[in-house]
């Protein structure tokens, strides 16, 4: 059997990522997802959800889905060009370029179709990409998949994305594309210099803002509008699978004639199902609420700034930023793994991350804050950050 010598094989692999602490076991969530969870029989307060507005389960958000249902279906069977498009997907479409305010939107299964489809049809031979080197993987699956020059440029450094679009002069089209939110950081591209950049050197502009659209931005437009160049950017990709009620879905916004070719030549839409209609009219109500959700807005920030505020009184280091991603940093694996085993027996749900899905030494507490944590909830953390802290020793 030849499945056989595969599975030896891979029972080897998966041995040694579980020697080297690499291997993910999953834990159970038995309640729906909200700031307050059950895992393993115990209540705990999640901070690793992308639920920054609270939106996930929000009852106007199940109610549009129950409508959907009711009204356009369960599902179409059918990809979109052959019989799988209907009037709330044109809608929607319609309602997400307009809240970007941008000429067309294609709707994905995800926004890692979104980014997997996007460079292929777009961009050939003659043509480069320019790429933040800790872009998302799906960007850097989507980037391996097109013909253009790639160019990777260092983290955020505009001398060497300069030098690269020296080294990308002669080419037809260029497009620089970065996450607007680096979520291991929490570290906003800089969008500012990127567009200034990109005027020079003639290149359009593309942002993946799954990580900032709904709670970014004075109106929730996401990264590009907090840092004030939402008109300069040319394509958006984004997902609803955060902030925006978290299910799921995926969106790239850009001018009509792009989006248009995208319909006509991108992979992951021509070749895969349509968006069932109760997540596209979920979708539709979330970007309602999201666009008029200032008050949320401003509780997010006033939770993150009083989190970040009783983590640095505590003695912790949080690395800067103006993001609900607030990176505790630990620098050893184990004891990131550790801390936040010992923050869950005191009803702290979080993740430690260490190598390689960040830089070796760098190991760390992510934790993510939503304006649905209460203050209580926050407080709760710091308490349990600044006890567990000390039996660790992570601080004094
Ligand atoms: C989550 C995420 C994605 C994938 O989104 P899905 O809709 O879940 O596929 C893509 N890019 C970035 C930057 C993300 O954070």
């Amino acid at each position: 059997m030849p499945l056989d010598a595969i599975n030896a094989h891979l029972r080897r692999e998966l041995d040694g990522l579980k020697a080297a602490g690499l291997y993910k076991a999953e834990r159970r969530i038995e309640t729906p997802q909200n700031t307050g969870i059950a895992v393993a029989g115990r209540d705990v307060v999640n901070f690793c959800a992308n639920n920054y507005l609270g939106l996930a389960n929000h009852p106007d958000i199940v109610a549009a889905a129950f409508e959907g249902l009711k009204t356009w279906g369960y599902g179409l069977s059918s990809v979109r060009f052959i019989c799988g498009t209907q009037d709330i997907h044109k809608q929607a479409e319609r309602q997400v370029a307009d809240f970007f305010g941008k000429g067309d939107t294609i709707l994905y299964i995800s926004a890692f179709d979104a980014n997997g489809g996007l460079f292929e049809p777009l961009l050939g031979e003659a043509d480069a990409v320019l790429s933040d080197e800790l872009n998302h993987a799906s960007i850097i699956d989507g980037v391996r998949l097109c013909k253009a020059k790639r160019f990777r440029y260092k983290h955020n450094d505009m001398a060497d994305l300069r030098a690269k679009l020296e080294e990308a002069k002669g080419c037809r089209f260029k497009l620089i594309f970065t996450d607007s939110v680096f979520s291991m950081d929490g570290d906003l591209a800089k969008l500012p210099d990127i567009c200034a950049l990109a005027d020079e050197y003639g290149a359009a502009v593309g942002i993946d803002d799954c990580h900032a659209t709904g709670h970014l931005g004075a109106t929730g437009r996401g990264a590009a509008e907090e840092l004030g160049v939402l008109d300069r950017i040319d394509v958006i990709t984004g997902t609803l699978g955060k902030t925006l009620g978290g299910a799921s879905g995926g969106f790239t916004v850009s001018s009509a004639e792009v989006v248009d070719w995208l319909r006509n030549r991108s992979r992951p839409y021509l070749f895969s199902n349509s968006v069932p209609p109760a997540l596209v009219a979920a979708g539709m109500k979330a970007f309602e609420l999201a666009a008029t959700a200032t008050d949320l807005r401003a509780t997010l920030k006033a939770n993150t700034a009083r989190l970040r505020g009783g983590l640095e009184a505590a003695g912790f280091t949080v690395k800067p930023g103006p993001t609900p991603i607030l990176p505790v940093m630990l620098g050893d694996a184990a004891l990131a793994t550790r801390m936040a085993d010992e923050l869950l027996k005191r009803g702290i749900y979080c993740i430690g991350f260490s190598f390689p899905v960040v830089p070796q030494g760098q190991a760390r507490i992510r934790l993510q804050v939503s304006a649905a944590h209460t203050t209580e909830q926050i407080d709760q953390a710091v308490a349990a950050f600044t006890e567990v802290g000390r039996l660790v020793g992570a601080i004094r």
